[in-house]
């Protein structure tokens, strides 16, 4: 008989409400077409599942290609999902494997009798290997079982220029699903591991065992020649680093004549300092820049070991707006917030004409130092709501109601705001607004 070499690679739904942003932001699953490259090296057969996109139901999937092996990954607020395929899958006598940024850091959360191997890197080796049936004894960043029991080898970290580029034949199957807002479809190209930065409240600058890794610019630079497609989203957590890598950058898209539109990660302290270098960005095609604005006042900056204040983020958006390229402010609600302080941020907005906003709900990431300061205020445990949309922990000066009240308040304002200048005129406003409405009551999300 033919032996089964077919690999089903999964990305779960993010939820199951309607309330999550899909048809906004929808990620290509660069990290499994990763995955597909190396499997097709090996003689697999792979075929991705991303439930963001699929409309084939995640069983019948199984059932039909009755697969040897199903790789599973997501972060915390997919776990739920990730469990409930590696259940079923199991069920069908597939070899369960889960992977990806949650399981790095709590792998032990997917011990159970239905997953038979974690991965807990970035490297694509380890599931090699596996597939190889090399003895797991040797295989590093793998937990597995020795005679049922789990047994955790040592994580190791990863050099990102040892990765082998993705294969992109499921992006472009459904380019018309995979984007940036209005960039539609955006491409991911990956250009470093981690961040060398330690805000207390991030959990990025913790994945690939803490170190920061990055690719040669050269090489990043062919693979965006090679990507059939205008927009490229780098998903670095900050790809604004390093001044004569970003001047090669530029340099070399010159030199081959790359004409795209570019979406990234970057620090306001780094846009503050370098406005030159922001606008060369500007001239080869960057278009929206992610900055962490996290606060409006200079004690909460402090107080997530930011290394950088009020005004050098003002500095930063007034930089981004006078170059037009879009700064889309991110911001962090406390759980110490009054409702002065969500006024504070909404007044921010306003005052610094930051036209692109995302607001998350401060979240005490799970196995890091902050959750263990947090243990004795938590209010759930589901991790479903490690989405910075619902409140994990006790607000320390509003009641949970009050919180999301002023939370969404807040979203409601930015929302109408946002619609009167025209800015995401894709999205269905009146689908959204009325859901943060019946939320302004309820318990968010
Ligand atoms: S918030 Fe940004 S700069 Fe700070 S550690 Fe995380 S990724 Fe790095």
């Amino acid at each position: 008989m033919k032996e089964n070499r077919k690999v089903l690679l999964v990305h779960p739904e993010i939820s199951r409400t309607k309330y999550n942003f899909a048809g906004i932001i929808d990620n290509e699953p660069l990290e499994l077409e990763y995955i597909w490259a190396m499997l097709v090296q090996e003689g697999w057969q792979p075929y991705i599942w991303d439930g963001q996109v699929e409309k084939v139901p995640f069983v019948k999937r199984l059932r039909e290609l009755r697969p040897a092996v199903v790789y599973i990954c997501g972060r915390t607020r997919q776990e739920n999902f990730m469990k409930e395929y590696a259940a079923v899958s199991k069920k069908s006598g597939a070899v369960t494997m889960i992977g990806g940024l949650h399981a790095q850091r709590c792998y032990s959360r997917f011990f159970t009798g239905y997953i038979d191997y974690v991965f807990t890197g970035f490297n694509t080796d380890p599931i090699r290997d596996v597939l190889r049936g090399d003895s797991p004894e040797n295989i590093s960043s793998l937990c597995w079982k020795r005679d049922g029991r789990w047994v955790m080898n040592r994580a190791v970290a990863h050099d990102i220029r040892k990765l082998i580029r993705p294969d992109r034949t499921y992006f472009y199957e459904h380019s018309d699903r995979y984007r940036y807002l209005e960039l539609l479809p955006a491409a991911q190209v990956r250009t470093a591991y981690s961040c060398p930065y330690r805000c207390s409240f991030c959990i990025r600058n913790r994945m690939n065992c803490g170190v920061y890794s990055q690719r040669d610019i050269a090489d990043v630079v062919d693979e965006i020649a090679q990507i059939n497609c205008e927009n490229i989203y780098f998903t670095d957590d900050d790809f604004l680093l390093g001044e004569e890598r970003l001047e090669e950058f530029i340099r070399l898209v010159r030199e081959k004549n790359i004409r795209k539109r570019y979406v990234c990660y970057g620090r306001a302290d780094f846009i503050a300092a370098h406005p030159g270098l922001m606008r060369k960005l500007r001239d080869i095609g960057m278009y929206y820049v992610l900055v962490g604005i996290e606060a409006a006042d200079d004690g909460h900056l402090e107080a997530y070991g930011k290394r950088s204040d009020n005004s050098v983020n003002t500095e930063a958006v007034r930089i981004l707006n006078s170059l037009g390229i879009y700064a889309m402010g991110l911001f962090i609600v406390d759980l110490d917030y009054t409702a002065a302080d969500f006024l504070n941020i909404w007044k921010w907005v306003r005052k610094n004409d930051l036209r692109h906003v995302a607001v998350s709900i401060f979240t005490p990431e799970m196995n890091t130092e902050l959750i263990k300061e947090y243990r004795g205020r938590l209010i759930t445990r589901d991790p479903s709501h490690w989405d910075y949309l619902h409140v994990v922990a006790k607000p320390s000066r509003l009641s949970v109601r009050g919180y999301y009240f002023c939370y969404h308040i807040l979203l409601i304002s930015l929302f109408l705001r946002a619609w009167r200048q025209g800015i995401y005129d894709f999205i269905d406003y009146r689908f959204f607004i009325g859901s943060m409405v019946k939320n302004l009551f309820g318990f968010g999300g």
